[in-house]
C-alpha cells in the first residue's frame, strides 16, 4: 500500500492540476482554486483515517476540532459573549482531538469500511454540507468541493491497488483486491451507518447541479488549444 507521502503528493498533484485549470479558464476564482486544491489533497488522506497509526488520523481530527470551534464561533457570535466562546471552542477543538479522536482509532478497522467507494461517496456528500452550510459557498462551488474530495478519495483508493501489484516481481501481493472496493462485506452496521449518513447528507445539500455541466466546467479541455 502506498505511504502517506505518496498518497499526498498525488492527490494534491492532480486535484492542483485540476482547480488550476479552472482558475485559468475563469470557472473558479483564485481563492475558490485553492479550496477546491485543498479539498483534493484532504481526499487524498480521508481513507487512511482509520488507521489508528497513520499521521491521517491527526490531520483529520484536527480539522474536525477547528470545524468544531468554527461552529461554536458562529453559535457564539449570537449568543454567547467573547470569553465564554473562545473557552468553548477550545473546548470543542479538544473534545474533538482527543477523546473522539481516541474512541473512533478503538473502534475502527484499518482497511475495512471506511476504505471503500461508498465511504468516499459519504465523505464527499459531507463536504458538500460543510462547504454549503458552514462556509456559505454556493451550489456549485459546494459540490465541486465535495467532487475534489471524492476524487482525492478514489485516487487513494486506486493507489493503494496498485501499490498492491509488485511490478517488478510481476506477482501480486497479498492485500490486492482489499483496498478499491465498493463496500466492505460483510460488515452490515458499519455500512448501514454509512448509508444512513449517505441520505442525511443527501437531504441536507443544496439541490445538485447538472453532473455533466460541472464535469463540462472541471475539465475545460476546449480551452487548452
Ligand atoms: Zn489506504
Amino acid at each position: 500500500m502506498a505511504n502517506f507521502r505518496t498518497h499526498m503528493q498525488v492527490a494534491s498533484t492532480v486535484s492542483g492540476l485540476l482547480a488550476a485549470g479552472m482558475v485559468w479558464a475563469g470557472e473558479a476564482s483564485l481563492t475558490e482554486g485553492c479550496l477546491l486544491w485543498l479539498a483534493g489533497s484532504l481526499g487524498g488522506i480521508l481513507p487512511d483515517m482509520d488507521s489508528d497509526s497513520s499521521r491521517s488520523i491527526h490531520i483529520v481530527f484536527r480539522l474536525f476540532g477547528a470545524l468544531a470551534a468554527i461552529l461554536v464561533l458562529l453559535y457564539g457570535r449570537q449568543h454567547l459573549a467573547l470569553i465564554d466562546t473562545l473557552v468553548l471552542g477550545a473546548l470543542a477543538y479538544g473534545l474533538m482531538r482527543y477523546p473522539l479522536c481516541w474512541v473512533f482509532a478503538r473502534f475502527t478497522v484499518h482497511r475495512a469500511s471506511l476504505h471503500s467507494l461508498l465511504a468516499n461517496a459519504v465523505f464527499g456528500l459531507l463536504s458538500v454540507v460543510v462547504a454549503d452550510r458552514l462556509f456559505g459557498l454556493d451550489a456549485d462551488m459546494a459540490w465541486f468541493t465535495g467532487l475534489f474530495v471524492v476524487l482525492g478519495a478514489c485516487i487513494h483508493l486506486l493507489l493503494d491497488e496498485l501499490y498492491s501489484i509488485d511490478l517488478e516481481g510481476r506477482r501480486i501481493k497479498k492485500s490486492f483486491g482489499t483496498a478499491l472496493k465498493l463496500i466492505e462485506w460483510p460488515a452490515p452496521l458499519p455500512n448501514l451507518l454509512l448509508l444512513a449518513l449517505l441520505g442525511a447528507g443527501w437531504w441536507l445539500a443544496p439541490a445538485q447541479p447538472d453532473l455533466g455541466v460541472l464535469l463540462a466546467r472541471l475539465l475545460p479541455v476546449s480551452h487548452i488549444w
